[in-house]
This record gives structure tokens, C-alpha cells and sequence, in this order.
């Protein structure tokens, strides 16, 4: 049974890698192409937009897929909009494999903001020294705030946006321990974290490290993110896949379920 993955996130490479060694399934993974190297996958790759939801379709059309599962970052909304739109289209089933949001708990200083605009905002008048970890295509937001001292964490190096004039780039890739983060934003003496609310255990270490150090959080909440048939986990979407019958018709009432 040909499956798509639209990846880009551990979730998708977790479950890539589990099915590749399950021999129900033929596995194509899509990548958007923002990140130069990514990591290496025991299953086919193919990168780049498809053009809309339309180009979706047809792809998944074309390529004689049986079924789409969305495995995209909390924040990649449109895609997801994208897949719920083809597998309505094409009557193919689609799961939406998302991982939990970070809960704020006690010893946590958040402030929750709808988007990255509204973190710059959230920044204040007063100069501080901030830790950005929001991705590289968000940073230009923060150059309306000039007055603050920034790092910013990123894998690759942002490319075209204006950046703020007191600003320091890391590039490393996670996963992320909580001594290491602690020790950073000590050394760097960083008075506030700006983080979305990725979920997952990969980045969450710096969330510890904010809180040991009584740091403030901005945390950027999830955007609305479209979805097919809710999967919490890899091994939950193996066992929705290993329920659909290769052989029926395209039914788009199976799409729709859930979204
Ligand atoms: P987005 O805004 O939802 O998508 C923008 C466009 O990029 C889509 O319309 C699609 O182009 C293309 N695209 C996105 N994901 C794709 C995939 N897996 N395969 C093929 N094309 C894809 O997405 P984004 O926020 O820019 O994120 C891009 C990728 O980075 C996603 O795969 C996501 O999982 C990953 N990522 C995002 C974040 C984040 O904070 N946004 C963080 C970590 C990883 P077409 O319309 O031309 O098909």
C-alpha cells in the first residue's frame, strides 16, 4: 500500500522509519526543502511544494497512493489546510499525526501570545536580552523591536528577512539537554525566552532551564492547524493504516472523518 508523508518533524521520521521495515507498506516522504541537510531516512525522499492542495491531489493521484498522512510541525498550518483539501478531493484517507502542546507548570513565568508579532510586542519598551528559538522565517518580526539584545537558534542561517542590530545567530540542530540550555542562558545572560509552542521532547529542554532560572517565557501559541483522523502517536497511525483496505473505492466520507 503506497502511503505519502508530509514530514519535517521527528514524528515523521519516527514513523518513516517504522514502516520501513513493515512490508504492508511502500512509503514516500515529502519534505517541504527549507532545511539544507536533512537528516538521512531508510525511505524514498522527495522534496519541495506540490503546488496547493491541487497538486496534492494530483500527486497522490498520480503516484497511486492509498492513503496521506500529515505529519507536519504544529505551526506548518497551511499545509495541513493543503492536506485536509486534497484528501477531500481525492477521497483518500488521511491522518493527522500531532504531537501534544507544552502545558505551562508550576515554576513556569509564561506569557502566551497569538503569534510572532505579538512576541516582539510582548518584549517591552525596556531593553533585554532575549533568546529567540522561533525558526529562522519568524526572526523578522523581532527587527520592529530594535532595542532589545537577541541570540537567536536556528538550523540554517535565515536568509532575506531584516534582522534586528544587536543580533547573534547559533545554528546547532536539536535534540537539546536540560544542563547545556541551562548553562547557555546563564552564560549568555538571557533575561527572556521567545519559543512556540512546538510540543515534544527534542526542544523542550530549554523550557526546564527558563524555569530553574526563574526566566520569563513568551510562548507563542499554535496556530489553527486543519486535520483528518486525529493519530497521538507513530504507533497509533501504523494501526489506522493497517485498517484501511487497499482495494475500496476512494471514499471521501473516510477523509472527512475527524476533520
Ligand atoms: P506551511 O506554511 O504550512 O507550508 C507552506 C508551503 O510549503 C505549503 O503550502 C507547501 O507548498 C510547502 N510544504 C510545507 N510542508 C511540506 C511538505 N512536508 N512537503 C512538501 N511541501 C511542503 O509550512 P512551514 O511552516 O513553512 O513549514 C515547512 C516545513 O517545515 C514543514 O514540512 C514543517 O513540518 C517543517 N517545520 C516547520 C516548522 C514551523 O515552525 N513552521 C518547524 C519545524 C519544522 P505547496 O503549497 O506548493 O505544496
Amino acid at each position: 500500500m503506497r502511503i505519502l508523508i508530509l514530514g519535517g518533524t521527528r514524528e515523521a521520521r519516527t514513523l518513516a522509519t517504522l514502516l520501513s521495515g513493515d512490508a504492508r507498506f511502500d512509503v514516500l516522504l515529502s519534505l517541504a526543502g527549507r532545511t539544507a541537510n536533512p537528516a538521512a531516512l531508510p525511505v524514498p525522499v522527495r522534496s519541495g511544494g506540490f503546488g496547493g492542495a491541487d497538486g496534492l491531489a494530483r500527486f497522490l493521484k498520480d503516484g497511486g497512493f492509498a492513503a496521506l498522512i500529515d505529519a507536519t510541525h504544529p505551526f506548518a498550518a497551511n499545509i495541513s489546510a493543503n492536506a485536509v483539501a486534497a484528501a477531500q478531493e481525492t477521497g483518500l484517507p488521511l491522518g493527522s499525526l500531532q504531537r501534544e502542546p507544552w502545558r505551562e507548570i508550576e515554576g513556569d513565568r509564561w506569557t502566551t501570545v497569538a503569534d510572532v508579532h505579538a512576541a516582539a510586542d510582548a518584549l517591552g519598551t525596556e531593553p533585554r536580552r532575549v533568546f529567540l528559538t522561533v525558526g529562522r522565517q519568524e526572526l523578522g518580526a523581532f527587527a520592529t523591536v530594535p532595542q532589545h539584545s537577541y541570540i537567536a537558534r536556528t538550523i540554517d542561517p535565515p536568509q532575506g528577512v531584516a534582522l534586528p542590530p544587536d543580533f547573534t545567530l547559533v545554528q546547532a540542530r536539536p535534540p537539546f539537554d536540560v544542563s547545556a540550555e541551562t548553562a547557555f542562558l546563564s552564560e549568555q545572560r538571557i533575561a527572556v525566552l521567545v519559543s512556540k509552542n512546538s510540543g515534544g521532547d527534542e526542544t523542550y529542554a530549554k523550557i526546564a532551564a527558563a524555569r530553574a532560572l526563574e526566566l520569563s517565557v513568551v510562548m507563542v501559541a499554535r496556530p489553527h492547524k486543519p486535520a483528518g483522523v486525529r493519530l497521538a502517536r507513530p504507533v497509533d497511525a501504523i494501526a489506522w493504516l493497517g485498517e484501511i483496505d487497499p482495494h475500496a473505492p476512494p471514499s471521501p466520507t473516510i477523509s472527512r472523518r475527524g476533520v
